[in-house]
């Protein structure tokens, strides 16, 4: 599932989307949760935590199956937020 929620520091070498031999850009429709060259901001996991509050919101007005698909995606977008709180590291001590 492409993840909105990130900013792609894109190396070939690393890329999940499979770009093309040589390519000096991401395949971005194809992009792989779990890449290496994904970077995500304190903003980003607000709006993860926002879009999973809203898709719950929306489950709870909609018949199962389909709510359980939304809980579900609500979740793993929390699980992302939540990994971003733990590995996350100020800006000044990357680079
Ligand atoms: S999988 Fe996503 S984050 Fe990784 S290189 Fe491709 S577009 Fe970028």
């Amino acid at each position: 599932m492409p993840d909105p929620f990130l900013i792609c520091a894109f190396k070939h070498d690393n890329a999940l989307c499979s770009p093309k031999p040589g390519a000096t850009a991401p395949r971005q429709y194809a992009c792989q949760t779990g890449c290496g060259n994904t970077a995500r901001t304190d903003t980003h996991a607000r709006q993860l935590r926002q879009r999973a509050d809203d898709l719950d919101q929306q489950a709870a007005h909609t018949p199962s199956p389909l709510a359980e698909r939304l809980r579900t995606s609500a979740t793993r977008f929390r699980e992302l937020a939540d990994t971003h709180d733990i590995t996350a590291r100020p800006a000044k001590d990357i680079g």
